[in-house]
């Protein structure tokens, strides 16, 4: 699937039940073949009006994180392991939308094409590292899948959501500085293969 195809496919999805709650579904934005490609969890009320991910208030500070580790938000995939708003942004009530969205996480991992991934968030995170991944084991650990993996051979990391420093504001500076250090060894990592 190419990606025009790839935005309009998932824009009009109705395989599980938030669609009927949704204004606009959020596909996720990319150039072909960034080096770096980031999953969050799920849109919100900004995201869910805009179509775009990764844009209210946790996305303006993901941004500003991504600038001050060096990355320019347009040269890299940015995207949500769900495409629509979960009602009152619960998406623990959802529990089988990440699963019904998962093959257009793995059509964008495809069609885009990052040489490494990171996981932002434990949503997120539980995708490669398991669901009792805990952030702080994870954070900075590069993981290989092999191509038999349902989201094929890439290499993985995670680090924290940016709603971490929203809720914690006693934690924020550390939360923001331990993602721009994540994000930076994942550069790291992009000028050593
Ligand atoms: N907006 C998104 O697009 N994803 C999140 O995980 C949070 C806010």
């Amino acid at each position: 699937m190419n990606a025009d195809e790839l935005v309009v496919n998932i824009s009009r999805c109705r395989d599980c039940r938030l669609h009927e709650y949704r204004q606009l579904a959020v596909p996720g934005e990319s150039p072909l073949h960034p080096n770096i490609g980031f999953i969050a969890e799920a849109p919100g009320k900004d995201e869910d009006a805009a179509g775009r991910p990764m844009v209210g208030a946790a996305g303006k500070l993901f941004t500003e994180v991504l600038r001050a580790a060096g990355v320019v938000r347009e040269e890299v995939l940015v995207t949500n392991t769900v495409r629509c708003r979960p009602p009152r942004n619960k998406i623990a009530n959802w529990p089988d939308a990440p699963d019904k969205c998962r093959r257009w996480t793995v059509e964008e991992l495809s069609t885009y094409n990052p040489r490494v991934v990171v996981l932002v968030g434990a949503s997120a995170a539980k995708l490669v590292f398991g669901k009792n991944a805990k952030m702080q084991d994870i954070r900075g650990v590069f993981r290989q899948t092999s191509p038999d993996f349902e989201y094929g051979a890439r290499i993985w990391t995670a680090t924290w959501h940016p709603a971490a420093a929203l809720h914690a504001p006693d934690k924020r500076a550390i939360i923001l500085q331990q993602m721009v250090d994540d994000i930076k060894s994942a550069k790291e990592l992009l000028c050593e293969l």
